[in-house]
């Protein structure tokens, strides 16, 4: 039985091409009951959940993001790939440029951002590096074999949204080290890494950020994103097939030693 892996996406992407029998569900977590639809891509069952909902209607503050990744758990998912649309600080990163994020920087507030303490116990997950090194591992080779380009690393800066940044936020954040700047990667990363399941994002730059551009429209980051959204399909369902089967990742053992 192949390994099941979950797809969550953002701004722009509602559904996932080439998915075949789809079946919605409502899953019932601790957290609340959770919107998802399972199916299979290629030879492989996949779990799928667009973070926003099928109609765009849940602001990054109000995303149940623990439900989310609970229920990819309870579903048996053992690695997730998610796109986050973002903002770009680097003038050579134009919209539609895809980005290997491979740090963030949380500037949110008031989202329910670990699952401990659970069952009693307390754990200190480790996120030095908040992502999977196998996912990007087989990111890199895939875009590489498809001749996409794919830019191998990036700061993302979580804002709290739904709203866009002032130009002296988006300042702040680049004198931080900021590259990109979105709203809802955070808490989703650190989620998945306490319930030692493999995570990766792909950035999806979809403008520049505030004060690189004139009128940053919603309609823009959308119009943009519907652009780069086959190519995103199609590293998604070359992923499925390249992604090792058998072998150990680092992410699967965060809970080792993370207990006190
Ligand atoms: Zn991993």
């Amino acid at each position: 039985m192949p390994t099941k892996t979950g797809f969550i996406t953002g701004t722009g992407f509602y559904t996932l091409p080439g998915i075949t029998e789809v079946r919605s569900q409502e899953v019932d977590t601790p957290y609340g009951k959770v919107y998802v639809e399972t199916g299979n891509l290629g030879e492989q069952e996949i779990v799928f959940i667009p973070r926003h909902g099928k109609k765009h209607t849940i602001s990054p503050q109000q995303i149940n993001y623990r439900g989310n990744l609970y229920a990819m758990k309870m579903l048996g998912v053992e690695r997730i790939l998610a796109t986050s649309v973002s903002g770009s600080l680097v003038p050579a990163w134009s919209p539609g440029t895809l980005i290997l994020i491979d740090q963030f920087i949380n500037f949110t507030y008031g989202r329910a951002d670990s699952f401990y303490p659970m069952d009693g116990k307390l754990a200190h997950v480790a996120v030095t590096d908040p992502y999977c090194p196998t996912l990007h591992k087989t990111l890199v080779n895939c875009a590489d074999e498809l001749h996409i380009t794919l830019q191998r690393g990036a700061t993302y800066a979580c804002l709290n949204g739904p709203r866009f940044e002032s130009r002296a936020e988006i300042e702040m954040v680049r004198r931080l080290g900021g590259q990109l700047v979105g709203q809802t990667n955070y808490p989703e990363c650190v989620l998945a890494r306490e319930l030692a399941i493999c995570y990766a994002t792909i950035g999806v730059v979809s403008n520049y950020a505030a004060g690189m551009q004139s009128n940053l429209t919603a309609k823009e980051v959308s119009e943009n994103v519907k652009k780069i959204g086959p190519t995103i399909s199609t590293l998604f369902s070359t992923l499925i097939s390249a992604y090792p089967e058998q072998g150990d990742c680092s992410c699967l053992h965060a809970l080792d030693e993370a207990e006190l």
